[in-house]
């Protein structure tokens, strides 16, 4: 069988099934032409609009063809993209469905009604869709994806810690494997940790892994935190010294930093929150307000759209993670319906009511 696709892509079908995720059936699609013909250009104009501050002219016609075709093949598969904000512009504003930070793509992916999610974000994110939405396929483009925090621990280092620190609470950050947050008594995100941490109306509480978020919240709340050593490499590489520079070449800077960040560089922000927490204060600047975001570099990138009178100034920090998600392979996870993302059943159900304890807490 050979039929062609919408929109003048050659993606067309073999007569040949290939065995997909779940031991489903996918129809084997032939790779896409992926010249940038006038058709091309014309469907993808839109697009370039919004990006045409961030990628160069010049650069369009190797990126568009790859987000026509993932475009297209969506609906072939009958999937979506859930994007998170560190991704690049191609990814963020070109193939996405749905983009957030870790806490607004976890709940996207409960509402999703596709069969497939493709997540472009690091490996603990599509974790995190598979266990709130399990009857998907779940797939990551990069199966090596990973995070600096996620992998500074494990389940059985939390079993330790549980032994060790008996009738203490255990709240684990969203930024964690699912066998991390299986061990856990309930997750928090960087917007919620101290109600979440003040939840319990005990006197010391395991606030785990992210040891910098850990002191943030405590100089927000009495209860005492016990913490982990974990880091996130993007936002613990940034210091008080240089942003102190940029404020001292052009005092109207102001300072907007993530949690994750070490205590002496919130100690210099002007205002400290989760990553829609930024947003939000970016978002809200009057036009000509200065902002320099202290996390990922694409972020800035990605918001300039929704404050277009801002302006963004980047301490550029990349996190090398969320960059091996490209739209090449993002091509190729639709093309070839890899690489799956599964967790254990028996942890999946653990992990989901950490995270439903969560979302379940009274505001
Ligand atoms: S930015 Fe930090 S927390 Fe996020 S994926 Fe990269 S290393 Fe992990």
């Amino acid at each position: 069988m050979l039929s062609a696709v919408e929109d003048g892509l050659d993606t067309r079908q073999s007569d040949v099934n290939t065995e997909g995720p779940a031991g489903r059936s996918y129809e084997k699609l032939l790779r896409p032409s992926l010249d940038y013909t006038p058709e091309v250009a014309e469907a993808t104009a839109h697009i370039f609009e919004r990006v045409k501050h961030h990628i160069p002219a010049i650069e369009w016609p190797v990126h568009a063809p790859y987000i026509h075709a993932i475009n297209t093949l969506k609906k072939e598969r009958d999937a979506v993209i859930l994007a998170h904000n560190y991704q690049t512009p191609e990814i963020f504003h070109g193939v996405a469905d749905i983009a957030g930070d870790s806490l607004q793509l976890a709940m996207e992916a409960t509402r999703v009604k596709a069969h497939v999610i493709v997540q472009c974000g690091v490996h603990f994110m599509a974790e995190t869709s598979k266990l709130l939405n399990p009857s998907k396929t779940v797939l990551i483009p990069d199966m090596k994806a990973g995070c600096s925090l996620a992998e500074s621990i494990t389940g059985e280092d939390v079993r330790l810690l549980r032994e060790a620190n008996p009738g203490v609470p255990i709240v684990t950050y969203v930024n964690t494997s699912a066998d991390v947050k299986a061990e856990s008594d309930i997750c928090c995100t960087s917007s919620n940790a101290v109600q979440v941490v003040e939840s319990f109306g005990v006197d010391t509480v395991l606030l785990i892994p992210d040891e910098y978020l850990a002191q943030n919240v405590a100089k927000q709340t009495d209860v005492k935190i016990l913490t982990w050593k974990g880091h996130c490499e993007v936002h613990e590489r940034f210091t008080a010294d240089e942003l102190l520079a940029y404020k001292e070449a052009d005092p109207a800077i102001q300072i907007v930093a993530h949690p994750e960040c070490p205590t002496e560089v919130t100690a210099v922000a002007d205002y400290t929150g989760s990553t829609s927490g930024m947003i939000d204060f970016a978002t809200g600047q009057k036009a000509g307000a200065k902002v320099l975001l202290v996390t990922e570099c694409s972020m800035a990138s990605n918001i300039q759209d929704q404050a277009p009178g801002v302006e963004f100034i980047k301490p550029c920090n990349l996190c090398p993670h969320m960059k091996r998600i490209t739209l090449p392979k993002i091509l190729d996870s639709l093309l070839e319906m890899k690489e799956e993302v599964t967790v254990d059943p028996m942890v999946a159900q653990k992990a989901r009511q950490a995270v439903e304890r969560m979302v379940n807490l009274k505001h």
